[in-house]
């Protein structure tokens, strides 16, 4: 893992949010948690 992946910036939306290390852990993706939601409702 680089290091600026040891952020709290989403990938989608490139806000920062807490919650984007947390599903970054959990989930596997780099995103905060309003574009998880909406990445699980509508998967690409
Ligand atoms: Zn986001």
């Amino acid at each position: 893992m680089m290091e600026e992946d040891l952020n709290n910036i989403c990938e989608e939306c490139k806000k920062e949010e807490e919650s984007v290390t947390h599903n970054l852990i959990k989930h596997g993706y780099k995103v905060c948690e309003s574009c998880r939601v909406s990445k699980t409702i509508f998967p690409i």
